[in-house]
């Protein structure tokens, strides 16, 4: 979340046509292509700039980041290869594999989840989804939370071997640790059929493990507390979804998966969300309030607030206290509280009461008539 705009890091407008997002992404990658541009800081912007398009250039995508303000990070390129490929041939750049690869596919971190999409690099281990309630006092501060999450991770007795102490895997002598064999089938005098399997005699490991280790029982793995300082900015709504870096589960090559931490925000007593930071609050009053004047102390998100009714207000009038509302996600500012006057007339009168307002009734009968 820390991430910027994707719309901002390209420099294009919220409804910006494919075009516009390409021609951008063109003008950009030219500038910050790692072939040409040799400073530093070049080749992170040139990340931030192919991930931003990546997304942006395809519908799908851009569209449940405008809703959702993400994408998952092992979704980022998967499918976009021709939509580098246009640009970058124009260009006369390598093609969309080379340079990924070079940047994404062995780190296994950014974009590509971990790199196995394109059969390079090690496999990430798995995200995990975290899901967060939030009040609405929380969106308008921001919320700290540390969570301890039970994760896989490696084995401490073994160090991820799965060998008991002192003891270490030997490697499988069959398929000489390469994990596959490989049979050949003589098909006829001319052709042979070549099957690769995985090696049966260590199921595919490549080593052998003659006696487990005790604590992990040979897995390698242990479950563990993992404890995560998750930051959810002010403003965020309900539904969207922000993303840990390395807070998933740990894979065999030591490479962690993201954590996805999914906002709920719970409803409020008092207040309804409306668009673009603003909040709604309904207050009760009477007739009289109106006719008069009248002020009132509202609750408000952090403290209270006095209103003031003008005299003469006219019902269902919305009140607006600006600046009183939520931060405006992704942009600065905040939104405003706006106060609906609900007249509420008495159900049941006194005497006294009925007897005053056919007064008051003929009072202004009297008055029209004059
Ligand atoms: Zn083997
Ligand atoms: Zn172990």
């Amino acid at each position: 979340m820390s991430k910027r705009d994707y719309y901002e890091v390209l420099g294009v407008q919220k409804n910006a046509s494919k075009e516009d997002i390409k021609g951008s992404y063109r003008k950009l990658a030219l500038k910050y292509h790692p072939d040409r541009n040799k400073e530093p800081g070049a080749e992170e912007k040139f990340k931030e700039i192919s991930e931003a398009y990546a997304v942006l250039s395809d519908d799908d995508k851009r569209k449940r980041y405008d809703t959702y303000g993400r994408v998952g990070a092992d979704e980022v390129f998967r499918g976009s290869e021709a939509n580098f490929e246009e640009v970058f041939r124009d260009m006369g750049f390598g093609g969309f594999r080379d340079i990924f690869e070079q940047f994404f596919g062995r780190s296994g971190s950014a974009g590509f989840g971990g790199g196995d999409f394109f059969g390079f690099g090690r496999r990430k281990g798995r995200d995990l989804v975290y899901n967060m309630e939030l009040t609405l006092e929380d969106v308008l501060r921001g919320k700290k939370e540390e969570v301890e999450v039970p994760r896989l991770e490696k084995c401490d007795s073994c160090s991820g071997t799965g060998a008991a102490e002192g003891t270490k895997p030997r490697r499988c002598s069959v398929c000489n640790g390469r994990g596959q064999t490989q049979r050949v089938y003589n098909q006829s005098r001319f052709s042979t059929f070549v099957s690769v399997e995985p090696c049966r005699t260590c199921q595919g490991r490549g080593e052998i493990i003659d006696r487990p280790c005790g604590t992990c029982q040979g897995s390698g793995k242990a479950r563990k507390m993992n404890k995560l300082k998750i930051e959810v900015p002010a403003g965020v709504e309900d539904g969207m979804a922000m993303q840990v870096r390395g807070g998933g589960e740990e894979s065999e090559s030591g490479i962690s998966g993201d954590m996805v931490v999914q906002i709920h925000v719970k409803p409020h007593q008092h207040f309804e969300r409306l668009d673009s930071g603003n909040l709604l609050y309904k207050l009760d009053v009477k007739f009289t309030d109106l006719a008069l004047g009248s002020e009132f102390r509202i609750p408000m998100l952090d403290g209270s607030e006095k209103l003031k009714i003008q005299q003469g207000t006219q019902p269902d009038s919305l009140i607006r206290l600006k600046g009183k509302g939520l931060p405006r996600y992704g942009s600065s500012g905040r939104g405003d509280m706006l106060v609906k006057l609900n007249v509420r007339v008495p159900g049941r009168l006194t005497d006294r009461q009925k007897s005053l307002l056919k007064e008051l009734e003929r009072e202004f009968e009297g008055h029209e008539k004059r």
